[in-house]
């Protein structure tokens, strides 16, 4: 399977590695390496891990690396819908970090409202308020 991006920084064409689990892909009998690539969201920049053929430059995702791949891609085409970029202070209250909304967004909101968080790495999230 074949992945395109137009967007994407760098080379755009991946191989989903079959039977590949979080793992080192081989390809020429060789162990592949890891390389982080880039995606630009807006202005942030995503990294996402490929492995790459030394011999034949091939790149390959493996299951872990496609489903972050996967929910980039997801977050790019919901952000290419409209986007409003809203930069925050990260807060800290001793035990926790929080962040607070702006009021002009969260007009429907009410108590007890849960969110969802995918998490792609210790930096980069994707959150959905169920309001
Ligand atoms: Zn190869």
């Amino acid at each position: 399977m074949r992945v395109t991006e137009k967007d994407i920084i760098g080379e755009v064409k991946f191989n989903i590695a079959r039977d590949a689990f979080e793992k080192p892909v081989f390809c020429h009998g060789r162990k592949a390496i890891e390389i982080i690539k880039k995606m630009r969201l807006g202005s942030a920049i995503f990294n996402y891990e490929v492995w790459k053929c030394p011999k034949c430059k091939e790149e390959y995702l493996d299951s872990k690396q496609a489903e972050k791949f996967d929910t980039l891609l997801s977050m790019k085409k919901m952000l290419n819908k409209r986007v409003i970029e809203i930069e925050r202070a990260v807060n800290f209250d001793g035990k926790t970090f929080f962040l607070r909304f702006p009021k002009e967004i969260t007009k429907n909101w009410h108590k007890g409202i849960t969110a969802d968080i995918k998490v792609l790495s210790s930096d980069e999230f994707f959150v959905k308020v169920n309001v």
